[in-house]
């Protein structure tokens, strides 16, 4: 360790913090890689490495680092209106302005936001928002939500309980009642011997299935992320997303489609719901809403839901932040950047095509089964045996190769043996080869 204020922090680490999702023996006995300072899609830990950013920190850094103009608007906003609620018959400049600069973005009839201070906040919001929906209507039996398996939204108990991250309901007695969960669409591992396009229609039916088992007259909502992020990029077969708007539309059930990662450009549109044409009714919002420089979230409620909601009474339901006028201050800044920039038309016509193509030379690699993506998310599947796709076992492959990115100056994340990618949308191209080299380089490591 060349620089003695690292051990420091790693003593303060090991004294004084639990990081999140974080298996702490692990930690202590590695000591924390402290990153200090960032520019770009780079980042610097406090040994002086420099690392590409492969995760735009966690799916969120879409305008890349050090943007001076996100840091005026907060300064700026703080000395004018540092804080101020949105209670109680009460409103502020930046929350309304940028109700609006969301509403005309997003799909047609998506055209008022309840603000929340993160995305977890948002799919809490989302479970009593619909609820409330079905009972304001009359219908007070439609409260059970569909989620999927794999699926993540989350990590307060509703968002942790609508994910079906087997891992999280195991500790503390998850999910909920009223909230179920089907199969995901995720074709390389779980698709057998069927097309991806009968896999997509299968996985869909599924949610058919469900609606049926529990009872048609009780399922308030399905819950689904356009692309199923941290479960592992799971890219749904084309024929997925028509057959679930089907059936949804069968049985008069609200669509919840999580664009927490997918929202502001990740797949080459504004909202992943764009990209697949999905004709939400609610769309939970976080991350990319502010590049990650400060917390918020939000719900975009369709007009047809928020005609309900105002008979529905008082909706009992807020946060002290929601809609805090710094961050409101900063998102709007953020989305002026992003249009002025042209930057998801640029993911769009330039650095996704570019990225996709470059990405997918990495399934040559002998231990990769299936290399996928949309946009400037993409994920690598490492298998032993890419004719069987059986996989290593008992070796945490995914972990190793992890390391081995980590100390070679890129962050990719290990979904078990899945490894994927969201850099931030301003990458460019050649910093896009430098990821492929690397990424290249400690796949050879890895093996
Ligand atoms: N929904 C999706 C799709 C996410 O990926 C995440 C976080 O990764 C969340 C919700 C939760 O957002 P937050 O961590 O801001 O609470």
């Amino acid at each position: 360790m060349s620089n003695p204020q690292t051990e420091q922090w790693q003593t303060l680490s090991r004294q004084h913090h639990l990081a999140p999702f974080t298996d702490y023996q692990a930690l202590n006995r590695k000591g924390a890689r402290i990153i200090t300072k960032a520019s770009g899609v780079y980042l610097w830990d406090s040994e002086g490495h420099k690392i590409l950013d492969g995760m735009a920190g966690l799916w969120c850094v879409n305008v890349g680092y050090g943007r001076e103009e996100l840091v005026e608007a907060a300064a700026a906003q703080m000395r004018e209106l540092p804080y101020y609620n949105l209670f109680f018959q009460t409103a502020h400049p930046p929350a309304l302005e940028l109700a609006q600069e969301i509403a005309q973005l997003a799909p047609e009839g998506l055209d008022h936001v309840f603000f929340t201070g993160s995305g977890s906040e948002a799919n809490d919001t989302v479970l009593r928002m619909v609820r409330h929906y079905w009972a304001t209507l009359g219908q007070p039996d439609k409260q059970v939500v569909i989620g999927r398996w794999n699926g993540y939204h989350g990590s307060t108990i509703a968002g942790a309980s609508l994910g079906g991250m087997k891992g999280m309901h195991a500790q503390g007695g998850l999910p909920i009642p009223g909230i179920e969960h089907i199969d995901q669409p995720y074709w390389y591992g779980e698709g057998g011997d069927m097309t991806p396009e009968d896999f997509g229609v299968w996985a869909a039916e599924q949610l058919e299935k469900k609606i049926l088992d529990v009872g048609e007259g009780r399922v308030a909502a399905f819950i689904a992320e356009p692309i199923q992020g941290a479960g592992g990029v799971i890219v749904p077969p084309d024929s997925y997303w028509p057959k679930v708007r089907e059936i949804l539309a069968k049985y008069d059930i609200l669509f919840v489609a999580d664009e927490v990662i997918c929202g502001f450009g990740r797949t080459g549109e504004w909202f992943g719901s764009q990209y697949y044409d999905l004709k939400p009714d609610l769309m939970p919002i976080a991350k990319g809403l502010t590049s990650g420089y400060i917390p918020m979230g939000g719900v975009v409620v369709h007009e047809r839901v928020v005609k309900v909601l105002d008979r529905g009474g008082e909706f009992a339901h807020g946060f002290t932040y929601s809609g805090h006028p710094v961050a409101a201050a900063v998102a709007l800044a953020n989305i002026r950047l992003l249009k002025r920039e042209g930057i998801v038309t640029q993911v769009k016509t330039q650095t996704a095509p570019y990225l996709q193509q470059r990405w997918r030379e990495l399934a040559e690699h002998p231990l990769v089964g299936e290399a996928r993506g949309v946009g400037l998310v993409a994920a690598i599947e490492l298998v032993k045996n890419k004719e069987t796709r059986e996989r290593y076992s008992g070796l945490e492959v995914g972990m190793r190769c992890r390391e081995h990115c980590f100390a070679n100056g890129l962050v990719m994340r290990a979904v078990g043996d899945t490894m994927i990618i969201a850099p931030p949308l301003v990458i460019n191209k050649e910093e896009i080869d430098e990821l492929i080299d690397k990424a290249r380089t400690c796949l050879d490591l890895t093996v």
